[in-house]
């Protein structure tokens, strides 16, 4: 069974049948969806040894050892093309690595229909990044799983760019007004509204406030103000 975080991704990678799990670690997620025959295949890339190791015991433990191909390599370098993969996913990082893995693979997602993508921090970034070289979100979902909350992406190509407002960066675009999803994103917003509240206060407390910090956690309350709203 997976975590509910896994469960979430597992669920965005409808209903593409050739994935690539880059970062697979342990390649949960893979197994899963090939065992509930959600998925046909599946490459599981890991960059690091230790994880890339493990990935490959427990997809040979799993009986899926043809069609969950484990290869040791960078980002969406994983990714062959006569793997023919449509969807490829990016889970338990963070905004920036993500950002990094797809400016690097900008090759290979030529050739894939979906993405989805599961940043720890710096969503903005990577909503940003999808926007600008004309990756548009379709679908998303907001988690809470072992103290924690996790939002996630799903994009496909389209023609252009695209341009977002900066309240649907930070919250974003499908997540506002999504109503399925309304009661989590409704506490983790306004958990984060507090959040930044306090540091605002302590930070215009300070001897010599930070004018351009106390600037920014404003103008953030005021997008997430009107994203509540
Ligand atoms: N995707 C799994 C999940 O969501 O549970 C595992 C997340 S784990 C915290 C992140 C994994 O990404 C690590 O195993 C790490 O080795 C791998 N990783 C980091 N940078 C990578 C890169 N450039 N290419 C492939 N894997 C990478």
């Amino acid at each position: 069974k997976l975590s509910k975080r896994l469960q979430a991704v597992a669920n965005l990678t409808h209903p593409w049948r050739r994935i690539a799990d880059i970062g697979s670690d342990h390649a949960h997620l893979p197994i899963y969806l090939r065992s509930t025959e959600q998925i046909d295949f599946a490459v599981c890339g890991e960059v690091i040894e230790g994880p890339y190791e493990i990935a490959r015991d427990h997809v040979q433990k799993s009986g899926f050892a043809t069609d969950l191909q484990v290869r040791l390599a960078d980002g969406l370098q994983a990714i062959q093309p006569e793997d023919r993969v449509e969807c490829a996913v990016i889970a338990g990082m963070g905004g920036m690595l993500i950002t990094e893995i797809l400016e690097r693979g900008v090759d290979q997602l030529r050739s894939l229909q979906a993405l989805v993508l599961q940043p720890n921090q710096n969503v903005d970034v990577v909503r940003n990044w999808l926007a600008e070289h004309s990756w548009q979100i379709n679908a998303e979902d907001l988690v809470y799983d072992e103290g924690h909350y996790y939002q996630l992406i799903a994009a496909v190509p389209v023609s252009q760019p695209l341009h977002y407002q900066p309240v649907e960066l930070l919250m974003g675009p499908k997540m506002l007004g999504n109503v399925e999803a309304a009661s989590d994103f409704e506490k983790y917003w306004q958990f984060q509204l507090q959040q930044k509240q306090l540091v605002l206060a302590h930070l215009q407390q300070a001897t010599q406030p930070p004018a351009e910090k106390i600037e920014h956690v404003r103008a953030e309350i005021k997008l997430i103000k009107e994203g509540l709203d």
